[in-house]
């Protein structure tokens, strides 16, 4: 990893965002220069040998479009190959049958996006007969107590979907490596913006780039970071020869072109839900605001160390009836009622009302409340959202 490539803020996180700090220009046949990654749609390259030999042969296996979005998504991470992935489940699915084999070990935080959730306890416990231990990761020494040496893969997301729960990523990172057992996190709430997982000693990020990274709602896509080559060998093998479950070239072209404006936005994402927050947090018809920005997150020492910022995501246990919620919902008309996150515009979701069958109770994972209200704060103008929550409050 060369100095201009660290993705922390003192080298200037925006500038490799924009990509000028890459290739300037691509050029390619007839010397164009595109000053963006050109869209290449063809699924096969002529073979020339020798010299001549071609960078791409099939687009399943490598794709110009694709190749120069994994290598800004790797930029930006800080890491050394990154992977693009037709969403982040198969991103994170992948990850997983990569890495865990049948039969195997596998330690994951208990608390987790639902999908997750149901992939490792339906497909990788269900189907492959691994070993899953669920464990309460706000505690390193739950991590620590759960694996041993036989260990395949520790899993942690962070900040965690829907509670905002974190994990000390250096210090489970340190527990991964006294065994030797490889860590992956799922940052997706962060964004490459606001946390480097890879340089607290992780060896593995995922993102879903349908939220922040692409930003605008209009591409499910995936991606997985490492600095490993061996793990990056298992990885690509999987996707390009097992699973051929890539990110198309259109979306790569529309993941990179979100990605250009990532810093921009997440300083107003964080600005405005900080905003949302502090509101929140004074009301009276709200018992508790989860948002790692608050000095009242329990967490909020471990946020200020290990992210740099604390994104638009929130979520709130609101004191009342699942009708009050409702209507509190059907009140608000600058948060549409919808699943996704990280868009520029701002969302709202009540799982147990819009997803009740995806809301664990009295499983292994952490219970989410029916009471609980999460909230995607877009870039909308401060004053608008403000006074929409507190106009559809009770
Ligand atoms: C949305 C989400 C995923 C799944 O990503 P998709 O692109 O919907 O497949 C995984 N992890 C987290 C934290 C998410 O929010």
């Amino acid at each position: 990893m060369t100095e201009d490539t660290t993705p922390s803020h003192e080298n200037r996180f925006a500038t490799t965002a924009v990509g000028a700090a890459a290739n300037a220009t691509y050029p390619h046949d007839g010397g164009t220069n595109d000053v963006i990654p050109p869209l290449h749609l063809s699924t096969t390259f002529e073979w020339a040998s020798g010299a001549d030999a071609n960078e791409h042969d099939y687009s399943r296996e490598s794709n110009p479009t694709r190749a120069a979005l994994e290598k800004q998504l790797a930029r930006l991470e800080g890491g050394e190959h990154g992977l693009a992935f037709a969403s982040g489940m198969a991103a994170i699915s992948t990850t997983m049958l990569s890495l865990v084999p049948p039969g195997g070990h596998l330690v994951s935080s208990d608390s987790l996006y639902s999908g997750t959730e149901k992939l490792l306890t339906k497909l990788v416990a269900g189907h492959f007969g691994v070993d899953l231990e669920f464990v309460d990761a706000r505690e390193p020494e739950t991590v620590a107590a759960a694996v041993d040496s036989e260990t395949d893969l520790i899993w942690a997301e962070t900040p965690t979907n829907p509670l905002l729960r974190l994990c000390d990523i250096r210090s489970i990172a340190d527990i991964a490596a006294d065994h030797d057992v490889p860590f992956g996190v799922d940052s997706t709430f962060a964004s490459p913006y606001f946390q480097s997982p890879l340089e607290l000693g992780a060896d593995i990020v995922v993102h879903s780039t349908t939220k922040y990274l692409n930003g605008h709602s209009d591409s499910i896509g995936g991606a997985v970071i490492t600095d490993d080559d061996d793990l990056f060998d298992d990885l690509a093998f999987s996707q390009r020869i097992g699973l051929g479950n890539m990110l198309s070239p259109f979306d790569c072209y529309l993941v990179g072109r979100g990605i250009k404006t990532l810093p921009a936005r997440m300083e107003h994402h964080q600005e405005n839900a900080m905003a949302v927050a502090r509101l929140l947090e004074a009301h009276d018809r709200i018992a508790r605001v989860h948002y790692p920005g608050l000095e009242s997150h329990p967490q909020h020492d471990l946020a200020a160390e290990q992210m740099s910022g604390y994104s638009g995501m929130l979520s709130f246990e609101f004191d009342g009836t699942l009708t009050e919620i409702e209507a509190f919902v059907d009140g608000l008309e600058m948060f549409t009622p919808g699943a996704s996150l990280g868009g520029v515009e701002s969302l709202v979701e009540v799982p147990s009302l819009m997803i009740p069958d995806e809301v664990s109770h009295g499983s292994a994972t952490a219970d989410v409340p029916d009471n609980l209200v999460r909230m995607s704060v877009g870039i909308e103008h401060v004053d608008d959202l403000c006074e929409d929550i507190r106009t559809a409050l009770p």
